[in-house]
């Protein structure tokens, strides 16, 4: 019989039944475990629902519930490598004002005029977003 390649160890190996794909029982369970793993996954993803990303604004499935933005870059509040460039000193009180206006405008509208922040304001806007939030927090367990 023709010799297969184990898809689950990469081992080659000649089946003794002709519809033998893996190599032995081993990774025959293995591969199972895993299909069901992604099923498992699938359906946990389902129950979390989608967020919105409050720095892209991207509507994504959050990895665990306690995720807020859709990406490690996101949570860093930087920008993608190409766009990275020095940007011009600002006084901190005039990123604010702006900061906070960016802050107020719709999640869509955000990630349209995310290039209009630069580096520094985007990181400032990520702080101010999560003082607020977190603000939010207290004040509703206050009332408790
Ligand atoms: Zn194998
Ligand atoms: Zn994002």
């Amino acid at each position: 019989m023709k010799r297969m390649k184990c898809p689950v160890c990469g081992k080659k190996f000649e089946p003794h039944r002709a519809r033998q794909a893996y190599c032995g029982p081993y990774c025959k369970k293995l591969a199972a475990n895993r299909r069901q793993n992604e099923k498992h996954k699938a359906a946990r993803a389902a129950a979390r629902g989608t967020r919105t990303c409050p720095t892209c604004g991207k509507v994504f499935t959050p990895k665990s519930s306690l995720a807020v933005y859709c990406s490690r870059r996101c949570r860093n509040g930087s920008r993608p490598k190409v766009q990275r460039e020095p940007s011009p000193p600002t006084s901190e009180d005039a990123s604010l004002e702006k900061v906070r206006a960016y802050l107020a405008l719709s999640a869509s509208e955000r990630y349209a005029r995310r290039d209009e922040l630069s580096y520094k304001e985007r990181r400032l806007a990520m702080r101010v977003w999560e003082k607020d939030h977190l603000g939010r927090c207290v004040s509703v367990n206050l009332q408790l």
